[in-house]
């Protein structure tokens, strides 16, 4: 048997979510590995092996992965949302690049899910209707400082900003201090959306505006993605509804732009 490796992604939560072109992928392999609780999203079936471990061993799993697609296996690797969104597909290419050569030469693919940040943003309405970004908030891998830099230059050039990985018991204060440096840039009115567990039966979606996200930031946990509007997202309200949140597509040049784009 000739061995391959799929990244698969498995969409935010129910199988519903998940792309025909994963389930074939998840059919057709013999060994499935992930973080826990992603293996168990995928019903067991008789003769597939499944390898589920720690969510903070990535690149040892990615590892195990590869050398197990040498030895002629069929493996998935699975992960939550899409797997190349903070997520195990980088973490695989981390992998093969500092391993052996002759990885190189296995069919790797990489299939698509639906990350949290589209989900979330379907739920809401259409937030991303104009320019975004996606910032994980997690500083396990980067220093923070990299990240307040980062949320600064996007907070100033009026994306809308997607945080993943917002705030853990390892991690208690990071979203407080994000919302609150947002908080110094923009609006204390602009649209602030907590998306949980989206896609799941606990889903849970809260429109806030940032002066509020700020005092709620605790209230957030690890299942739950961040959405910060720009300068043009607005709610239409709705009797006994949620708003709609949304960013118009359209953005009028301010006196600032222009005149920096023309230098
Ligand atoms: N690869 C995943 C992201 C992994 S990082 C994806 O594409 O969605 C983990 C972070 O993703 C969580 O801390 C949370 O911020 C976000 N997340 C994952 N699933 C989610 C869901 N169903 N609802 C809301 N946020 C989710």
């Amino acid at each position: 048997m000739s061995g391959s490796l799929t990244v698969v992604g498995l969409g935010p939560g129910e199988a519903r979510y998940l792309t025909p072109a994963a389930q074939v992928a998840l059919d057709a392999a013999t060994d499935l590995i992930g973080y826990g609780p992603y293996v168990e999203r995928v019903p067991p079936r008789e003769g597939q092996l499944r390898h589920a471990t720690d969510n903070r061993v990535e690149v040892e799993r990615a590892r195990h992965a590869l050398e197990l697609a040498a030895a002629g296996r069929r493996v998935a690797v699975v992960s939550g949302g899409d797997p190349g969104v903070f997520a195990m597909a980088a973490a695989v290419f981390e992998a093969l690049e500092a391993g052996d050569p002759s990885w190189r030469a296995l069919p790797i693919t990489v299939e698509p899910g639906i990350t949290a940040m589209l989900a979330a943003a379907a739920r809401a309405g259409a937030p991303l209707g104009g320019d975004f970004c996606a910032i994980s908030l997690s500083d396990n891998l980067k220093p923070w400082e990299v990240v307040t830099k980062r949320l600064r230059a996007v907070l100033e050039a009026d994306f809308v900003i997607s945080l993943y990985n917002p705030i853990s018991k390892a991690r208690p204060w990071q979203l407080g201090e994000a919302l609150a440096l947002a908080a110094e840039i923009r609006a204390a009115q602009t649209p602030v959306i907590f998306a949980r567990a989206i896609g799941r039966p606990d889903e849970r979606l809260r429109i806030m505006t940032l002066g509020e996200a700020v005092v709620a930031a605790s209230s957030a946990d690890m299942a739950t993605l961040v959405m910060i509007g720009a300068s043009g997202t607005r709610l239409i309200d709705r009797d006994g509804e949620a708003p709609f949140v949304y960013t118009p597509r359209s953005v009028a040049s301010s006196p600032c732009a222009t005149s920096q784009g023309r230098t």
